[in-house]
């Protein structure tokens, strides 16, 4: 066997840029690109052989020969067997059948162009993977034809990462009572979350209640209603590594998907659904596409006074309350005009496209998110 093996991978788009670097073994030398001008790249690279998966199409650097891929899927595929098996944590496969009666449906329709539009991310508000896996994997779910997800995210390594659905279809985990679809736009029936999100469950137990009380370290996050302050239960160390990794295969896969493609539950859902307020979203997508500048629009409009602080610096007017941290009939005209101002779907709640629309309106002023929290 060579050492190394030569690959080239045209019309790269640069999400996956990121995954070919690994797969040189993060040797620049090694890698190639081409800018072509339209957002792809032409790419060389460099593979140890020990990286090359069996029966890709590949031949050695020695020969000075390019390699010939045969089909652009087949590449991603083997990229990602190449570049994402981790090798501190496994990826079990608990499939749901791809049968009537089964929380699974063949495919992406045509109301979203045949692909996935986003990445919604859920809790499981339970303690173990394996409760996660009873509900909602394999053929046996007890939530067969109602509920399901593409992966549940355990809280270690030794939990390790679920597949219950491939990302070619789509699993049913969205879609009753949702009022957003994956931009801020209304939702109707042909592009709810289960028809045009892939769905991602983390284990952990949610908002502290009977039976799960707080500790000190638990995130305080007010609810998309800005009247409900939550205590959450914080993602692990481990666990936020095994969500990156899920976030990087998903884009090899589907590299349309983008920063704001990315939501929660509760931001499609909201009044309905609280899962996953507090989730680290500037974390894990700084890690899934790295890039430390990925600005977070998340921690600053945490707190209700934060909120009612941004759309005071806007110019509503919020009366003798201010930023009082209760949210009464000031901050809620406030809000539904700030989003019809800012052409947002006017709702009432305050979700992650909230945070972007004020993060748009704060960078046009030249105000600072950052500068909100006390
Ligand atoms: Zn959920």
């Amino acid at each position: 066997m060579p050492d190394e093996v030569k690959w080239t991978f045209p019309g790269a788009t640069a999400a996956i840029l990121p995954s070919l670097r690994t797969l040189c073994g993060n040797d620049e030398g090694k890698l190639k690109t081409t800018d072509n001008g339209n957002g792809s790249f032409d790419c060389v690279c460099l593979v140890p052989a020990t990286n090359a998966p069996a029966g890709s199409s590949s031949t050695t650097a020695a020969s000075g020969a390019d390699s010939a891929p045969t089909s652009s899927s087949a590449i991603v595929s083997s990229m990602i067997a190449a570049t994402a098996t981790p090798t501190n944590f496994d990826y079990n496969e608990h499939l749901i059948p791809l049968k009537s009666g089964h929380s699974i449906s063949k495919g992406w329709t045509s109301w979203t162009g045949h692909e996935p539009k986003g990445v919604t991310w859920h809790w499981t508000a339970g303690k173990t993977i394996e409760s996660c896996r009873e509900l909602l994997g394999g053929p046996d779910a007890k939530r067969k034809g109602e509920a399901s997800a593409h992966y549940c995210v355990g809280r270690s390594y030794d939990e390790g990462v679920d597949i219950y659905v491939g990302l070619e279809n789509r699993s049913w985990h969205a879609g009753v009572e949702q009022k957003l679809r994956w931009d801020g736009k209304g939702s109707n029936s042909h592009t709810k979350g289960s028809r045009s999100t892939i769905g991602v469950e983390t284990v952990n137990v949610g908002y502290a209640r009977s039976g799960f009380p707080a500790k000190s370290d638990w995130i305080e996050v007010a609810d998309t209603n800005c009247k409900w302050v939550m205590k959450v239960q914080p993602w692990t160390d481990e666990q936020m590594n095994m969500m990156i990794d899920v976030g990087k295969r998903i884009i090899a896969r589907w590299p349309q998907i983008r920063v704001r493609d990315h939501h929660g539950h509760h931001d499609i859902c909201p009044g309905y659904k609280s899962d996953v307020g507090g989730f680290d979203f500037a974390r894990l997508l700084r890690g899934i596409y790295d890039d430390d500048s990925i600005f977070d629009v998340w921690t600053p409009l945490q707190s209700v006074e934060s909120r009612q602080r941004a759309l005071i610096e806007l110019g509503y007017d919020l009366g003798k309350w201010a930023d009082d941290g209760h949210w009464g009939d000031y901050s809620a005209k406030a809000l539904e005009d700030f989003q019809r101002d800012s052409n947002s779907t006017v709702i009432g709640y305050w979700t992650t496209f909230t945070n972007w629309a004020v993060y748009d309106a704060f960078e046009v002023k030249g105000l600072s998110l950052s500068n909100l929290s006390n």
